[in-house]
């Protein structure tokens, strides 16, 4: 346990290479001690289950994401625990089964026996997005609940398929939005819930990083088949649910989009390097964003509305989130909860609480499938330079 802690350690410092470097604060307003923080996360208390009733997780393609921050997030969750790994990479996967204390593997081609392993409850997927959908309704098959990665699939045909098959198996499917499972993200809400700048107006939210080819995870993301999209298929959905979150998951009522991906950029044959949208909210609320494969780091949203501002910056990254909320009557607030990492163990506790409750998830899957329809719509419209949707 403690070598996976370090490890986790210095993952997170490799996770710089997406860009995700905390911020110095400014000012702070007091911390949310942790015990809160995690009735807050995950609205179940802080009594860590015993092992053995523990809800037991297959973790699905060990890559940087899964590896780096879900895995290390199972040992601090209340809920949960590993009891398979399923992966490409035998050798991988046996190293990090050693590490993680973990006594089952499987590969792609034995998933489906693992209908027959009553070791296995939930099943989180973190493959390629291209082959969410296909893993989804495998282990819905053979019985599981499911926690998918973000964005949920390719298509929302697909997504449909998903929650299709989690109806037929009885079964919770989730997709893993970790920011409505975020300490700061949840108090930003919260705040804009209880009217503390006023009337919403505007929203944006920029979310971009430079796309590197040579990068294994970035590869996959410039494919069509793999990354399902583009920049607005993978970074940009964190602009576009999360604004969805402030406004309590309003729907909008019309789209419109243009692309900004660089001519004669080679990185982008098959998937747009990136996008600027605007949608329109009933109430006179509007929304707007950028995300983009080929601009340096930016993840930062704002919602402003009659009395003052919310300014995120950054919004939605793994370990410190910030925001400054700006009123006229009264002094600068910074939030700065310096601590987002219970996100990822709040998903998991909260999930698996979903699954043996049988409660439904914050993130189901019909929240996905928005999320996929509307980048859809953002797409018609770029396509057609920038025509407005409605929706
Ligand atoms: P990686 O490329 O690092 O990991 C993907 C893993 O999938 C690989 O390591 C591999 O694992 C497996 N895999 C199976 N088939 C293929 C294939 N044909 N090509 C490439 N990999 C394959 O990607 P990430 O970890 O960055 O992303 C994985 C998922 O997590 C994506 O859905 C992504 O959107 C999501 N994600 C979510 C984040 C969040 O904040 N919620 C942040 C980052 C990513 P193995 O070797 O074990 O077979």
């Amino acid at each position: 346990m403690t070598s996976a802690r370090l490890s986790r350690r210095g993952v997170l410092a490799a996770a710089v290479t997406a860009g995700l470097a905390a911020r110095e604060a400014v000012a702070a307003t007091p911390a949310i001690p942790p015990r809160a923080q995690s009735q807050i996360l995950s609205g179940v208390d802080d009594i860590p289950d015993p092992m053995g009733d523990r809800m037991r997780w297959a973790v699905v393609g060990l890559g940087n994401f899964a590896v780096g921050h879900m895995m290390p997030a199972f040992l601090e969750s209340r809920r949960a625990r590993i009891t398979a790994l399923v992966s490409g990479s035998p050798a991988k996967a046996a190293d990090l089964a050693a590490r993680f204390g973990v006594a089952r593997c499987y590969t792609y081609e034995t998933f489906d026996q693992i209908a027959h392993d009553p070791q296995i409850d939930c099943v989180y997927i973190a493959l390629p997005v291209g082959l969410h959908a296909a893993f989804a309704i495998r282990a819905l098959q053979a019985g599981k609940h499911v926690l998918c990665e973000k964005p949920m699939a390719s298509t929302s045909a697909e997504c449909r398929a998903m929650i299709a098959a989690a109806h037929t198996a009885g079964r919770q499917l989730g997709v893993a939005y970790r920011v409505h499972f975020d300490p700061f993200n949840r108090q930003v809400a919260q705040m804009i819930r209880s009217g503390d700048i006023g009337a919403v107006r505007y929203l944006s939210a920029d979310n971009c990083f430079d796309a590197n080819p040579a990068f294994p995870p970035h590869a996959w993301r410039l494919t069509k088949a793999l990354g399902g999209g583009g920049s607005m298929f993978d970074y940009g959905i964190y602009g576009l649910n999360g604004t969805l979150m402030m406004l309590d998951d309003a729907a909008p009522t019309d789209v419109s989009a243009i692309y900004t991906t660089p001519a004669g950029d080679p990185r982008f044959a098959q998937v747009e390097g990136g996008v600027l949208w605007r949608m329109r909210f009933a109430g006179g609320i509007h929304a707007q964003g950028c995300s983009s494969y080929a601009m340096s780091h930016i993840n930062r949203q704002l919602v402003t509305g009659t009395r003052g501002s919310l300014a995120m910056d950054p919004a939605n990254v793994y370990d410190r989130n910030v925001a400054h909320r700006r009123r006229v009557d009264q002094p600068d607030v910074v939030i700065d909860t310096t601590a987002s990492l219970p996100q990822f163990s709040a998903q998991i506790d909260a999930f698996s609480q979903a699954a043996r409750d049988n409660v439904p998830h914050r993130t189901p899957g019909s929240m996905g499938l928005r999320d996929i329809t509307l980048i859809e719509a953002i797409y018609r419209s770029a396509d057609a330079d920038g025509v407005v949707v409605r929706l």
